[in-house]
């Protein structure tokens, strides 16, 4: 799969790839990374890329010539590209949206920079817009690095095992129970006893009663919403 960053700064991207995971898929083959700046098309005599906002207001718009020129020669060279704009204001992203774009085959990130980006730009060319969450970035670089990643580790044979996958919060409707590592003591906390003893339908049945905790603690409408539909079924 093939991600592609419209971004006056890739600077702020490259290094994320050059470690861990997603830097093992890159030298497996199953992503690839390139970067599209729009300073790159700009046919302003300084290769300026922003502006006054027409009817005023505080700060530089990104123009829309710039990025006109640099998305129709991404689309030029795959029809198939997907394009995902980042703004603040549009619905966030979630873990739904991560299993959907890791079937596409080649998806685009345009980040924003200074007050945004001139709204014809997104008029035309968006496949769709995200948000990451209700406060305001300096850019989009952040945001579409966050959705690259979380997308990454839905291609297949991107996580080492894939089984992690099936049990993670979010992929089922009860948050995944808390994880513990060895040593089995330490500073004098031990893991839940019942991890110690090896019978793995009592441990099963531990995990869900503290998957139930966990949901019932942080996300309480998730769980009531669960028992309600085990209820109905
Ligand atoms: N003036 C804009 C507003 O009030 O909606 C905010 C512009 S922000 C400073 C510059 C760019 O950062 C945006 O165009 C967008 O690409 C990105 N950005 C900022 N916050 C974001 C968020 N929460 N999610 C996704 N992108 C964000």
């Amino acid at each position: 799969m093939q991600f592609t960053f419209v971004t006056l700064f890739p600077n702020l991207i490259e290094g994320y790839f050059k470690d861990s995971i997603l830097k093992r898929a890159i030298e497996k083959g199953i992503l690839k990374i390139d970067y599209c700046n729009p300073r790159d098309y700009s046919k302003n005599k300084h290769f300026k890329v922003d502006d006054t906002a027409v009817g005023g207001g505080a700060g530089m718009v990104m123009n829309p010539q710039p990025l006109f020129d640099a998305l129709d020669d991404l689309k030029n060279r795959d029809e198939d590209v997907h394009i995902v704009f980042m703004t603040p204001v549009a619905k966030a992203f979630v873990q739904n949206d991560a299993k959907r774009l890791a079937k596409k085959s080649h998806v685009a990130f345009v980040s924003g920079r200074y007050e945004g980006i001139d709204e014809r730009v997104i008029e035309k060319y968006a496949d769709e817009v995200f948000s990451i969450g209700d406060y305001i970035l300096t850019g989009g670089e952040l945001a579409s690095l966050v959705i690259c990643d979380a997308t990454s580790r839905n291609i297949e044979g991107v996580l080492g095992n894939a089984e992690s996958l099936e049990t993670e919060s979010f992929e089922t409707p009860l948050l995944e129970a808390p994880s513990f590592s060895k040593p089995k003591i330490y500073d004098s906390l031990s893991v839940p006893s019942e991890y110690l003893k090896g019978n793995h339908s009592k441990i099963r049945s531990l995990k869900l009663a503290l998957s139930e905790c966990k949901t019932k603690y942080f996300r309480p409408n998730e769980l009531k919403k669960h028992k309600a539909e085990q209820h109905l079924s």
